[in-house]
């Protein structure tokens, strides 16, 4: 059903949820909220210096308010509460200065700083809270609030019919709550009890779903036959010679792994994991070396332009022989479709692009290999996306996330595993500090001694996807401080996920070329971007991440022989953090963050992808996800597996599986 249906739904509106992925009704009522806010009024005793806090009370003036410009303000009034009277100050609510008037009685929810007497509010409510409220907040962004979202959600439910899709068998199984009512639950709360409950449906929905994916994919994958090539393993140690390393014995190991499913008639399906600079790279340049010598095209798919850039560039540069393509978003029309013409007829012996344009109905000659990098980001249903002429091309994918066995089997069970455990020889560990906010002003020589060395930092401010109004503030707040520091003696880049792409590409290249010493960013730091002479990274608000992600954002530095710094500020889970001063090495890093219970996601940064799961968490649902796995083998194996009914099911798993 289309959203304009919905009566009240106007074309505006539309397009804002278009933005957020949202295009029909069904993605709407779909469109989890991804935590909730337990509002309860703190306890006046309970109220301590940085907690969090909900609070009732009277205006006592009328709000003052400073626009930054034209999409930034800030609103500051005093809040009597009865007991003591609190500045508040709110960002980008200017909005609401009519309706309070002196004496207007609201509710306060934000942040308390003792020492100023200032509550940072995120929200603000109208009159009093009586009862515990449990509200779902949403993805949202600048054009549509997480409140406005539940509203529209709200509006639309009538609409919408929803039928269990799960097996029977497995819904009396586990007494699972009906999903209409789940649905309903989730978006609208009263109770965390009944909460708990529509939860764990949808959950292990999901889990369910994408366990049936990958057994239906181990399933097709023992049928499929592959390539066999003959290639001579001579060749490919004589290139190897030719590198200006030795490879590591891992990085050996993995070489002759994929060589010999390469030459064999069993179809490769491998996971390449290992840590950030562990030198998955070039393993995969000589797989397509291999493949190219056994005869046939390969493809290797960047998650970003300025990956698949890079990926160029290296390989070219090693196989001055071999037709290489870049293919990305950059092309003009004319030109792609030149190299789409020349793949086609086999002239391009390796194509070399973002995975959008690879997949994209390019049509190949004889396309036998298909790398994707980082690909923890691309989906299950993106792995069987390639069209080709009849061929089932080998595939590897290469992952920085290593993540602990147990996961990895049931996660990527479909799959063979080749891991890197150990690094180049000859890289320096990143020296690794957990710094308090007070001791910021270590933190700040630190980075002066980095910039008089010629070398270039990083600063990651993280950014809280539900309020990145605020989080924008604060970044833009971080590069004053860092432009009255250090203004005067390097240049200082900006990046966050509201740049355009192209510009984001000029301050990468800025920073890359050494235009730009110090560049401040969000997450958006591209995973794999190698610029070696970085020394420094610095993360402010460190516990919001995981210790895995942590890692992942270590790794941009400590790319060569220099001594490299990461500096963890945080006031917070400082003993969580510490696990990362002590190790370098991403598995253990990954063992311990799993290990620890609440913290951080194991795929760290937010990424697109079925494991990316809308509420379910590996980690916390591990059990919940092992349950999955052996009902959905169970049913995959069952005549219940045939049922019409559960067409429904099964086109999701077609979905990912049309490799001919
Ligand atoms: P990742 O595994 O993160 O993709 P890369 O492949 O980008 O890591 O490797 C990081 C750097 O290490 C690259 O500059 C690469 O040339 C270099 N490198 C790879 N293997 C070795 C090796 N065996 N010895 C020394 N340097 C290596
Ligand atoms: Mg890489």
């Amino acid at each position: 059903m289309q959203l304009q249906e919905i009566k009240g739904l106007g074309l505006t509106t539309i397009k804002y949820l278009n933005e957020l992925g949202i295009y029909n009704v069904d993605d709407l009522i779909n469109y989890y909220p991804f935590r909730y806010e337990i509002l309860e009024n703190t306890d006046p005793k309970d109220i301590q210096d940085q907690s969090k806090i909900i609070i009732g009370g009277l205006t006592e003036n009328i709000p003052s308010v400073f626009h930054f410009n034209r999409k930034l303000n800030k609103m500051s009034f005093h809040l009597n509460t009865g007991n003591f009277i609190a500045n508040v100050i709110i960002f980008n609510r200017a909005f609401l200065k009519p309706k309070l008037k002196i004496g207007t009685t609201i509710t306060v929810i934000g942040k308390y700083d003792q020492k100023h007497n200032t509550i940072t509010a995120s929200d603000i409510k109208f009159g009093l809270i009586n009862k515990t409220v449990i509200e779902p907040i949403y993805h949202s962004s600048f054009k549509i609030s997480s409140s406005k979202i539940s509203k529209l959600i709200s509006k639309a439910l009538p609409y919408v019919s929803i039928t269990n899709y799960l097996p029977d068998s497995i819904i009396n199984k586990y007494h699972f709550m009906d999903r209409k009512k789940a649905i309903q639950t989730v978006h609208n709360p009263k109770d965390k009890q009944t909460l708990n409950k529509a939860l764990e449906l949808l959950k292990y929905e999901e889990l369910f779903t994408f366990m049936l994916k990958i057994g239906n994919l181990k399933n097709s994958q023992k049928k499929a036959t592959g390539l066999s090539r003959i290639v001579p393993y001579d060749k490919i140690e004589t290139f190897i010679g030719t590198l200006p390393f030795k490879l590591t014995k891992d990085q050996l190991k993995a070489v002759q792994n994929i060589y010999e499913d390469l030459t064999s008639s069993t179809k490769m399906n491998r996971l390449l994991q290992g840590d950030v600079g562990s030198g998955k790279t070039i393993v995969s340049f000589i797989s397509l070396y291999i493949n190219y010598l056994g005869g046939y095209q390969g493809a290797l798919m960047a998650p970003t332009e300025i990956l698949a850039s890079q990926h160029y560039l290296n390989f070219t540069k090693l196989f001055p022989n071999l037709k290489v393509a870049l293919l990305t978003g950059k092309l003009k029309a004319k030109e792609k479709k030149d190299i789409q013409a020349q793949i086609a007829a086999g002239t391009i012996d390796v194509i070399i692009g973002t995975h959008a344009l690879i997949s994209e109905n390019s049509i190949y000659h004889n396309l036998g290999l298909v790398i994707t990098d980082e690909q923890h980001r691309f989906g299950v249903a993106q792995r069987g996306n390639l069209k080709n002429k009849g061929l089932t091309p080998d595939i590897l994918y290469m992952s920085a996330t290593p993540i602990p066995r147990t996961y990895a089997l049931t996660l990527y069970g479909d799959m063979d595993i080749s891991s890197i455990r150990t690094m180049p020889s000859g890289r320096k560990p990143v020296k690794t500090y957990v710094k308090t906010s007070k001791e910021i002003k270590d933190v700040l020589y630190m980075m002066l001694d980095q910039i008089k060395a010629h070398h270039q930092i990083y600063v990651v401010a993280p950014l809280i996807e539900e309020s990145d109004k605020i989080d924008l503030e604060n970044i833009y707040q971080l590069e004053e401080k860092m432009q009255k520091a250090f203004g005067k003696i390097c240049h200082i880049g900006i990046m966050h996920g509201k740049i355009k792409d192209t510009e984001k590409e000029q301050i990468m290249d800025k920073f890359k070329q050494n235009q730009i010493q110090i560049l401040i960013s969000t997450t958006v730091i591209e995973v794999g971007v190698d610029v070696a002479n970085a020394t420094m990274i610095v993360i402010f608000d460190s516990y919001r991440f995981g210790l895995s992600a942590l890692h992942q954002l270590r790794g941009r530095v400590g790319r060569n022989n220099l001594d490299s710094y990461c500096i963890l500020i945080s006031d917070k889970e400082t003993q969580r953090l510490n696990v990362l001063t002590k190790t370098n090495d991403g598995f253990k890093v990954s063992e311990e963050d799993f290990k620890l219970r609440g913290g951080g996601d194991i795929f760290g940064l937010r990424q697109s992808g079925d494991m990316n799961f809308k509420l379910a968490n590996i980690k916390n649902d591990y059990q919940l996800l092992l349950k999955a796995k052996e009902d959905s083998s169970n049913f995959l194996k069952s005549p219940e597996y045939n049922l019409e009914k559960y067409n429904y099911l099964k086109n999701q798993i077609n979905n990912s599986v049309n490799l001919d």
